[in-house]
């Protein structure tokens, strides 16, 4: 069993599904306790919970809005009083809204960019203010972590995406430009950028074997990833493994960023 994150503690957003919810499971496998963050769907969260807990693991699910300030403070606050302190913060929440660029409403843009960007902002900005209220712990090297879940569309253009694709631009230089600031303090930001992976955020691109012929086109690796993957990459930027590594958006794609757009 790999124990490179034993006694600490983890928050992870947007994880009642999907690549948050394989993350969670992945660090509470490797000795987390971990929050299980959720928006809307509490029963998911609480069988994510379940799930954990069934393999001898230990969590909690806390319901907020990672794009709401008074929410975020409120997660914070619950995992400080379920474990005592936060050791990981992983900001995965993320929601899209296609649209040609021209039908595309006021409210499709700022919703993406609420959750996917500010949300993580505010997610970061509260690790980072626990991470020097809470001071050194003994379970880690490093003051604290922060993994921040981009996309490849961090650097490759989305046609019909804007929205989605700004976002997560604004991630990349969020994370970086947050890891300088704060690598002096030895908090240690790093970012993943996924490529294709198997969730309900992109099912129309996998649920038929016509559109996952399709999207197998764009993966020289041949193969769409699953959450698992995103899940040990994560466990190893959250583990002293990682130690020198700041500043870093892990790419983990199966290669799609080899092709060009
Ligand atoms: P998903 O839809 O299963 O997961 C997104 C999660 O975020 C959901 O559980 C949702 O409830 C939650 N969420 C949405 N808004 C929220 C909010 N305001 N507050 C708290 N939680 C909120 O899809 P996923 O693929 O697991 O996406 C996770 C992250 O990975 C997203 O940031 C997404 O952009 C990114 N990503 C996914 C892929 C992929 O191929 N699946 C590729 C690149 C990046």
């Amino acid at each position: 069993m790999n124990s490179s994150l034993q006694g600490q503690t983890a928050i992870v957003t947007g994880a009642s599904s999907g690549i948050g919810a394989g993350i969670a499971k992945a660090f509470a496998a490797a000795g987390a306790s971990v929050v299980v963050n959720y928006h809307a769907n509490a029963a998911s969260a609480e069988q994510i919970v379940a799930d954990i807990a069934a393999q001898g693991g230990n969590a909690i699910a806390v319901g907020a809005d990672t794009g709401n300030e008074a929410q975020v403070e409120q997660l914070f606050d619950a995992a400080l009083a379920a474990f005592g302190g936060v050791d990981v913060v992983v900001a995965n929440a993320g929601i899209q809204r296609d649209a040609a660029f021209d039908q595309m409403s006021l409210a499709d843009w700022q919703a993406v960019i609420n959750t996917n960007l500010t949300g993580q902002f505010l997610i970061a900005r509260a690790a980072v203010r626990q991470f020097k209220a809470q001071g050194q712990r003994p379970v880690s090297k490093a003051l604290g972590k922060i993994i921040c879940v981009s996309s490849v569309h961090d650097v490759i253009p989305w046609a019909g995406h804007v929205n989605y694709a700004a976002s997560k631009g604004g991630v990349m230089m969020l994370m970086k430009s947050l890891a300088q600031e704060v690598a002096p303090l030895r908090i240690r930001v790093n970012g993943i950028s996924p490529g294709a992976i198997r969730t309900p955020i992109n099912k129309d691109a996998w649920s038929t074997p016509e559109a996952l012929e399709k999207l197998l086109e764009l993966i020289p690796y041949g193969r769409i990833g699953e959450v698992e993957d995103i899940g040990k990459a994560a466990v190893w930027l959250a583990s002293d493994d990682s130690d020198y590594v700041v500043g870093t958006s892990l790419v983990v794609d199966g290669g799609v960023l080899l092709y060009p757009e």
